[in-house]
């Protein structure tokens, strides 16, 4: 295959091929469509974010042989020798290593002269925040009276380093980061184009691990394409990003909260085999652990996930999701401290393993199966104690933690106050920054929940009010902030830090 790289070959060529940039390419087009473009524009954002690319397509609009236009016609000598990159009057200039004033000068001296070939002398300079102090100055001159036949259109990633004499002179243009579903899609039609058979998951890994940029999509796509011979499958792309099967770390979620300490250390060894980055490991399970939190709290039903998700929501308490994604996220900071990264990784999974134990033991909630037995043996829950089972103000956030439920049914009673019982209705209030919890799931879930759990309830109401009584996760948010001082002091009393704080004469810093 006669092979040009794929970021240069499918640079866009017109306005309408820029991925992601709707809000930019708008602003610009109607500008050239009223013929009222400012003399310096400048461009902002990470890198690959198309704004050299924007730049140039702009320098065609100004030249092109069709006149100024929003739509250059691509064809015309100025369109394609600014594609070909050897336009005479599109001066591009890195400022990354012409940084000084004498460069700048030299280019600066030549704004005099009329354009050779085009209706414009365009520059455009790139990391323009690298210029040096004496090198913005000079431009900052040529700003403030700009020949009618120049047009300046200056690119950054750190825009805030630009003086704002210069800033203030520029009609500034935010470029975001793309979205995994526009990199898709683009890279699609490149592939589609070049007739490559491609695996979708492949794509969406590439468009991850791009992070925005598409530049360093199409980069990691030739990659790819040079790793396994012009195909792309899913494993190859894992293969070769170093990064480990997302399954892994799912089975490992899964292990350390069935508390299987067997499978734990197979599947321990089995990802040690692969030699993986044990951050993105991290990473992986600390995503994992957000994917549960989010249906544990909102409404599952609009997300897609993973039928073991949802399992390990309906399973364990959402205050055990939340530590273990704190201690991966923890953990990340800590891999570079370890003897190795599989060594320090193994201690963070150790540690979310004890943790949970830990847990389990003081809050005597092994699984929701014995948490229910446990609460059905001990207290007046069930249907021949009901003459006991009434709720008042007084017992209502206790038997909101006592309820058998979950999710966002449970979410929801634990934000509701018990107002009173009138008629057989019972009244709760909800505080109004909190009212995007009712949704109808809840809501009907809770209802028919407290009517069968309570004879004297055959209604129930819940009132939106701008404050609230007393509830149980106002409760529990006290407790939690007394346990993360616990924490704290548990920290410091962790063997492991300990060993640290000895080994390097460190102190313990508190983060909140
Ligand atoms: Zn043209």
């Amino acid at each position: 295959m006669n092979y040009l790289v794929l970021a240069r070959k499918w640079r866009p060529k017109s306005f309408s091929e820029v991925s992601g940039q709707d809000h930019v390419v708008k602003a610009i087009q109607n500008s050239l469509k009223q013929n009222k473009v400012h003399h310096a524009l400048l461009f902002t954002g990470t890198r690959g974010v198309g704004k050299t690319t924007i730049a140039r397509l702009f320098a065609k609009s100004l030249n092109c042989d069709t006149g100024i236009t929003p739509e250059p016609c691509g064809k015309c000598e100025s369109c394609v020798s600014i594609d070909e990159g050897n336009f005479m009057d599109l001066i591009e200039v890195d400022a990354a290593s012409q940084r000084g004033i004498d460069d700048t000068r030299d280019l600066l001296e030549n704004t005099q002269y009329t354009p050779t070939v085009g209706r414009y002398k365009v520059y455009l300079i790139d990391e323009v925040h690298q210029l040096t102090k004496e090198a913005f100055n000079a431009l900052l001159k040529t700003l403030e009276e700009p020949p009618e036949h120049m047009k300046f259109l200056l690119a950054t990633t750190e825009s805030e380093k630009i003086p704002i004499t210069v800033l203030s002179r520029c009609l500034k243009f935010n470029l975001k980061k793309i979205s995994e579903e526009q990199i898709t899609q683009r890279m699609k039609e490149i592939l589609d184009a070049e007739k490559i058979k491609y695996e979708e998951g492949a794509l969406s890994i590439i468009s991850k691990s791009a992070d925005g940029s598409m530049r360093d999509a199409l980069s990691l796509l030739d990659q790819a394409l040079a790793y396994e011979d012009y195909e792309l499958s899913e494993n190859n792309v894992i293969d070769m990003l170093g990064l480990i099967d997302n399954k892994y770390a799912l089975s490992i979620v899964q292990f350390i909260l069935n508390q299987d300490s067997e499978l734990l250390r197979e599947q321990l060894d089995g990802l040690d085999s692969k030699h993986p980055n044990y951050n993105d490991v991290l990473d992986n399970i600390a995503s994992i652990a957000q994917e549960i939190a989010y249906l544990q709290v909102l409404d599952a039903s609009k997300v897609d996930v993973q039928d073991e998700i949802i399992e390990l929501s309906n399973n364990h308490s959402p205050e055990l999701i939340q530590l273990i994604y704190q201690i991966a996220i923890n953990s990340k900071k800590d891999l570079s401290l370890a003897p190795s990264a599989r060594e320090g990784f193994t201690m963070a999974v150790l540690r979310m393993f004890a943790f949970q134990l830990s847990d389990e033991q003081s809050v005597e909630n092994r699984t929701p199966d014995t948490a229910q037995k446990k609460i059905k043996k001990s207290e007046p829950l069930t249907n021949g104690n009901l003459e006991t089972s009434i709720i008042s103000s007084k017992n209502w956030t206790n038997e909101v933690s006592k309820m058998d439920i979950r999710g966002a049914v449970k979410q929801l009673a634990s934000n509701c106050s018990f107002d009173h019982i009138d008629n057989h209705i019972l009244y709760l209030k909800i505080h109004s920054e909190n009212e995007h919890q009712m949704i109808d799931r809840a809501v009907d879930g809770l209802n028919s929940f407290l009517i069968n759990q309570y004879e004297e309830v055959n209604k129930v109401i819940i009132q939106v009010e701008k404050e609230n009584g007393k509830t149980l996760a106002g409760e529990e948010k006290i407790k939690n902030e007394e346990q993360i001082i616990m924490n704290e002091s548990r920290a410091s009393s962790d063997p492991l830090v300990q060993e640290y704080v000895d080994l390097f004469d460190a102190t313990i810093e508190e983060t909140k």
